[in-house]
Order: structure tokens, then C-alpha cells, then sequence
């Protein structure tokens, strides 16, 4: 059996709307990127939500511990890790999630943002859930490892929200057991967000509704 790490990643364009929003978020000029934090935590807080929801008509998902969330920082590596344990993705649900905009809502979005005076076109990244893609404002590469519950596969998508990702099967060591890694390869420009009296703030400030406890980590530990 071949290593599925070995299979060559397979390379596929963002849906047209979402290039052009990537386009959009990246060079708009929003002082607050601060939102990306609040944008990862909350998806991984509905993934927890998620798999709590499934178990109940399929008891065999039940987590064995809490849902959580943990961020981690790395200031050597220049990166922020928001890792969860809930539902999970599969390689289909990766590429279906992050790389289309199935919602109605995005076009509407788009003409906003244009037009939008800074304070509000952040609130507005919030308000259409187009969350996930706000990583890309202060990341120049996104490395997703997911494994849905129940599933023995781990799948591993990655992108530099230019116009194209790659999704693939990924070793399960890289993903948790049941959950999501999101990992920003932070740009220069934003490296900051690894100092952890920073980010601590950011998610007392806009993460402090959220129904999951969140640990923040530093690499080394
Ligand atoms: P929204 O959260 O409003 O749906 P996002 O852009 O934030 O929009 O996320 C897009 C989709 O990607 C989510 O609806 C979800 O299906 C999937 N997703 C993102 N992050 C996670 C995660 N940590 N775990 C599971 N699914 C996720
Ligand atoms: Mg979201």
C-alpha cells in the first residue's frame, strides 16, 4: 500500500466568487485584521456544536473528552495553529467548504465590501460568513488537516488564497483523531500575532461568547 501522503495533491481552481473575494479581503486595507481569530475560533467552536449535535442519533461519535478549542502559537515558525476536536472534514467536505461559496448571501457581500468604510466591511466578514477565507489577510499560506468522526482518513487541504488550492489525503498523525488543524503560515507583516499577551486579548475581546473553552499554547512548550 502506498504512504497517502505520497499521492500527488490535487490542484484545483477557487470557485470564480471566491477568488474574487480572497482578491477583495486581501487588498482591502482593513486595519482590524484582528477578526481572522475570531473567524477560526467560532468555525471550530460549530464544529464542536456539530459533532455534539451528531452523536445524539449516532452515539458511536460521542468524544471521549470536551470539546475544545486550543490555539497555539509559534513565533519561531511564524505561525497560529486553532485546532479543534469536533465534527471534522473529509477530503470531499474540505473542498466543498473551502473552495466554493455556497451561499447566496456572497454576491451581496462583494458589492458591500467594495464600498464599505473599514470599521464596517470587518463587521461585514462576520455578518455574510465568508469567515474562513479572512485567514488569508494576514497568512500567505493555509494549511487545513481534518478528520471527520468516525472516518479512519485524514485530509489535508492547502492554499495561498491566490486562485488555486490542493486537497489530498494526509497521514492521520497530522490531524487530530476527530477534528481540525488550521495552521497560518503568518505573513512578515503579521507576525505579531504570535506574541501571546496580543492574541490572549483578541480572544478575551471577540471570543468571549463562545460555548467552548479555548487554550491558548506556546510552541516549545
Ligand atoms: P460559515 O462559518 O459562515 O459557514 P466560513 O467561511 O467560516 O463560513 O466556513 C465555511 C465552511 O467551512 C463552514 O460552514 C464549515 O462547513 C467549514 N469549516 C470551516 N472551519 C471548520 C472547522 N474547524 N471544522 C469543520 N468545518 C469547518
Ligand atoms: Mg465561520
Amino acid at each position: 500500500m502506498t504512504n497517502p501522503t505520497d499521492v500527488a495533491p490535487e490542484t484545483r481552481p477557487f470557485e470564480a466568487d471566491v477568488a474574487k473575494l480572497l482578491h477583495l479581503m486581501v487588498h482591502s486595507v482593513y486595519s482590524d485584521k484582528d477578526v481572522f481569530l475570531r473567524e477560526l475560533i467560532s468555525n471550530a467552536a460549530d464544529a464542536c456544536e456539530k459533532l455534539r449535535y451528531e452523536s445524539l442519533s449516532d452515539p458511536a461519535l460521542a468524544a471521549s473528552e470536551g470539546a475544545k478549542v486550543t490555539v497555539t502559537l509559534d513565533p519561531d515558525a511564524r505561525q497560529i495553529i486553532v485546532e479543534d476536536n469536533g465534527i471534522g472534514m473529509s477530503e470531499a467536505e474540505l473542498a466543498e467548504a473551502l473552495g466554493t461559496i455556497a451561499r447566496s448571501g456572497t454576491k451581496a457581500f462583494m458589492d458591500r465590501i467594495a464600498s464599505a468604510k473599514e470599521a464596517e466591511g470587518t463587521q461585514l466578514i462576520g455578518q455574510f460568513g465568508v469567515g474562513f477565507y479572512s485567514a488569508f489577510m494576514v497568512a500567505d499560506r493555509v494549511d487545513v488537516f481534518s478528520r471527520r468522526a468516525g472516518s479512519d482518513q485524514a485530509a489535508h487541504w492547502s492554499s495561498d488564497g491566490l486562485g488555486a488550492y490542493s486537497v489530498q489525503p494526509a497521514d492521520v498523525a497530522q490531524a487530530p483523531d476527530h477534528g481540525t488543524r488550521v495552521i497560518l503560515h503568518l505573513k512578515d507583516d503579521a507576525a505579531s500575532y504570535t506574541e501571546r499577551y496580543r492574541t490572549q486579548q483578541i480572544i478575551k475581546d471577540q471570543s468571549g461568547h463562545v460555548p467552548v473553552p479555548i487554550f491558548l499554547k506556546e510552541k516549545p512548550d
